[in-house]
């Protein structure tokens, strides 16, 4: 049995007998079929911090109503993604779900993250309009010590789901530079480590197509920039993100957004 074919089954089949399973992050028997889609109990699930209307029409982010369309960070440059999808803020539990996944190496907390993810990316209707799912790659030294991309066991589990393929089109060209960790250097400084970062691996495939990057947390939008124009410089159609969260920045925890208008283009 495929793995769609086994996901739906499982579904089903969860519908009439309850799962023997438990929860990812506490460990309580899970007892629902939403409990089991998402490998983790209710209790927890109501610990994430969901992101609901108004967001940025660009990166996803939650605005407070009277911040307009669009935060501070996507007036201020150009973005050159069509719009980037999350489901929860990078906080809590759900924050620490992803630093499991990426630095001790519980691989299994993709399933939580990337259920959450596919459906945000249903709810937008990306299935019918996305021609893949491009994971952000990592540079081989750091897979070799992580043992597996967590990007692309994020994309696999959104693709289970909603049944768009992976297609692994980026290449890292360079390491991050200066070294020390992402999240303590400011924005401009992710900005200049991660120019020319990423190349397409085979261009051809990618031409004319829209596509989804997949990363775990966008915050500075850094990442997300340079593999969209990567892409769009191959010569993909459309880019699209899809992340498991959004780190707040100071400047939009200070709002600072405004009236704008994207002319109602849908995400
Ligand atoms: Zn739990
Ligand atoms: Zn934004």
């Amino acid at each position: 049995m495929n793995t769609t074919a086994f996901t739906w089954a499982r579904r089903f089949l969860g519908l009439f007998v309850p799962p023997d399973e438990h929860c990812l992050h506490c460990g309580r028997t899970l007892s629902t079929p939403r409990e089991d889609r998402f490998g983790l109990c209710g209790a927890c699930l109501d610990l994430v911090a969901w992101i609901r209307r108004p967001v940025c029409d660009r990166c996803g982010k939650p605005l407070r109503s009277e911040q307009g369309d669009r935060c501070h960070d996507c007036r201020a440059r150009t973005v050159p993604f069509a719009c980037s999808l999350a489901p929860a803020v990078y906080d809590g539990m759900w924050r620490d779900l992803i630093q499991q996944l990426k630095f001790y190496g519980r691989r299994e907390l993709a399933r939580p993250l990337g259920a959450a993810m596919a459906q945000v990316a249903e709810r937008a209707r990306l299935g019918g309009r996305a021609h893949a799912l491009v994971p952000v790659p990592l540079h081989p030294k750091r897979l070799e010590r992580r043992g597996y991309n967590q990007a692309l066991a994020l994309a696999m589990e959104v693709s289970e789901e909603t049944g768009i393929p992976v297609l692994e089109a980026l290449i890292r060209a360079k390491a991050a530079q200066h070294g020390g960790a992402q999240s303590l250097r400011t924005a401009r400084e992710r900005r200049r480590s991660l120019r020319g970062a990423f190349t397409v691996w085979q261009p051809d495939a990618v031409r004319g197509l829209t596509l989804v990057v997949v990363d775990d947390v966008y915050t500075t939008g850094a990442t997300m920039d340079e593999a969209a124009r990567a892409l769009l410089r191959a010569g993909a159609g459309k880019v699209l993100g899809l992340v498991a969260a959004v780190g707040l920045t100071d400047a939009d925890l200070a709002g600072g957004g405004g009236p704008h208008s994207n002319g109602g283009e849908e995400c």
